[in-house]
């Protein structure tokens, strides 16, 4: 499904080299976790496959089902079936949630060569899947995440996935400031869209996340590159003893 291999990538703007030959690969049906101390280059990770500006590829590169990732443009990563949620989801005021979720389905569908959703189809697909998360129709009208509690965002974003269907779904610390019953939310999101054709990347600093969440591979990632790879008990290493010696391990 996902495969990066050997990826550098520094900013444009400034030479600083900040993915310094990243590989790892996600079979489909899998959940990976990727943890790390802060400033490891996580989230930069999960910006350059997301197609966002401001970062050079300078070696290796990115493939999804074999096509290179990294050549295209952010609606066609979409259509490929990537989906990415953010630690800080945005706030988009003017626009209803319903009008973007439907735009967002309809750019999808559009890049795929498949006709546009009838208003009547979209409504009844939205409806049962906000009822499953327990979205009411009030949050399915307000501008999207705009005055929206972390938990609101969070399950709102369950419900772009759902919605979307994507095939490799990459969580980038959706679980930072969440009370638990949040968590356990996004956690139960996840789990019910878990499926043999989908897989998931979850990018978490801490461990908690994950006894919700349970991985098939744990990676460690540390300086731009994974530095340790294992099972779900790599997590829990983590947790009693902290990145200092699993890092100072690896060398
Ligand atoms: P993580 O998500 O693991 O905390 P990041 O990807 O956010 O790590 O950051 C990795 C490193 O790159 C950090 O040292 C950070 O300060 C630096 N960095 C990321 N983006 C920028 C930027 N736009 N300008 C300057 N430094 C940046
Ligand atoms: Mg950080
Ligand atoms: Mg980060």
């Amino acid at each position: 499904m996902l495969k990066i291999n050997n990826l550098h990538v520094k900013l444009e703007e400034e030479d600083k080299q900040i993915l310094k030959g990243l590989s790892l690969e996600v079979p489909a049906g899998q959940v990976h976790a990727i943890m790390g101390p802060n400033g490891s280059g996580k989230s930069t990770l999960s910006y350059v496959l997301s197609g966002r500006d401001g970062y050079e590829v300078t070696e290796g590169g990115a493939t999804m089902d074999g096509e290179d990732l990294l050549e295209m443009e952010p609606e066609e990563r979409a259509a490929a079936g990537l989906f990415l949620a953010f630690q800080y989801p945005v706030e988009i005021p003017g626009v209803g949630n319903m009008t973007f979720l439907r735009t967002a389905v309809n750019a999808q569908r559009k890049a795929r060569g498949q006709e546009e959703i009838s208003s009547g189809e979209f409504l009844k697909v939205i409806r049962a899947k906000a009822a499953e998360l327990q979205i009411d129709a009030d949050m399915l009208k307000r501008p999207v995440n705009v005055g929206f509690s972390g938990g609101e965002k969070k399950r709102n974003e369950i419900l772009q996935m759902a919605m979307l269907e994507p095939r490799m779904c990459i969580m980038d610390e959706t679980d930072s400031g969440l009370d638990v019953d949040a968590m356990r939310l996004v956690a139960d999101g996840v789990n019910a869209l878990r499926s043999p054709d989908r897989s998931f990347l979850v990018i978490t600093h801490y461990q908690r996340l994950l006894n919700h969440i349970q991985p098939d591979v744990v990676h460690i990632m540390s300086n731009g590159r994974i530095v340790k790879t294992g099972g779900p008990d790599l997590a829990l290493q983590v947790e009693d003893e902290g990145y200092g010696d699993l890092l100072a391990e690896a060398g």
